[in-house]
């Protein structure tokens, strides 16, 4: 592709993440609870920019149901789609980011912009920008429900995968992009299994830190949001043995109160974030299915 391109694809990328932050974040999705009308709507959303993408369904359909608990019985609906590549087709990189949040408390709405709206227009803006040419390997974008409660979304999503388990690659998993902790950094876990693209990423952005997936430390590992497998949906791919890249923030002054809303993203630290991102794509895109996961046939 073009230099020209590539810079021109780069520059429309902000307006269209933030407008799907605010959007995926307005008060009418109150805060996506799992189960609620504003998840719904945020379904309606993200299946809407599947089709807009011309993206293909699995089974007919963006959306896949599934049960998580059967007394009293919930459903979560993941949405998924996914696109076919060119050179190993039959090699899926699956890209997950949860739409769900907390919902209403009270009188209180938790927008959750950057938990996680901010992954999901992440991905989206990823599916457009892999819409430009014919990726090497196959996508499968897949906006994940009832994260909060248990990594429901992607545990089904394991258990049942539409594609057989061992032709997937790799998980990139993105929750939390656009905020900032107090340090000022953004996190990826699960790059040390690849020591070029980690140093490719190092010499690029300075706001990156490098995690082990075991977490940032000791003390912090006791809590359960710093048992890293165990943090976001990358988890259950991690424990199939599918090797993943996690783009994630950690706690932030906003992070699950009623001010995490897209007037408190900042724009620059979002910038910075999709370009690791993108980038991190364009590493993968150059790796033989060998190189990523050993296994994998
Ligand atoms: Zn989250």
């Amino acid at each position: 592709m073009p230099v020209a391109a590539l810079l021109l694809i780069a520059f429309c990328a902000q307006a269209d993440l933030l407008t799907d932050i605010q959007k995926l974040s307005d008060t009418d999705m109150q805060g996506r609870k799992t189960g609620t009308a504003g998840a719904g709507l945020a379904r309606e959303l993200i299946s809407e920019r599947f089709a807009h993408l011309r993206l293909d369904r699995f089974n007919n359909s963006y959306q896949q149901a599934f049960v998580y608990s059967s007394w009293p019985e919930k459903t979560g609906i993941n949405v998924l789609a996914w696109r076919r590549g060119c050179t190993y087709p039959n090699h899926y990189i699956v890209v997950t980011a949860h739409y769900d949040h907390l919902g209403i408390q009270g009188r209180k709405i938790f927008h959750g912009a950057d938990d996680n709206a901010s992954g999901v227009a992440a991905m989206l803006e990823l599916a457009a920008r892999l819409n430009h040419f014919c990726p090497v390997y196959s996508y499968i974008f897949l906006a994940t429900d009832a994260e909060e409660s248990g990594l429901h979304g992607s545990k089904a999503f394991i258990a049942k995968p539409p594609v057989p388990p061992g032709s997937i690659v790799m998980n990139l998993n993105l929750d939390m992009i656009s905020q900032p902790d107090r340090r000022g950094k953004l996190y990826l876990t699960g790059a040390r299994r690849y020591p070029a693209l980690a140093a490719q990423l190092d010499a690029t952005f300075s706001t990156l830190q490098f995690l082990h997936h075991r977490g940032p430390g000791r003390i912090a590992r006791d809590n359960p949001r710093y048992n890293w497998p165990n943090a976001s949906d990358h988890g259950p791919f991690h424990r199939a043995g599918i090797p993943y890249l996690f783009f994630g923030g950690q706690e932030h002054a906003y992070y699950h109160t009623v001010q995490d809303t897209w007037q408190r993203i900042e724009p620059v630290f979002l910038d910075m974030a999709m370009q690791a991102i993108w980038q991190t794509v364009q590493w993968l895109e150059q790796q033989p299915p060998q190189a990523l996961r050993p296994d994998s046939h």
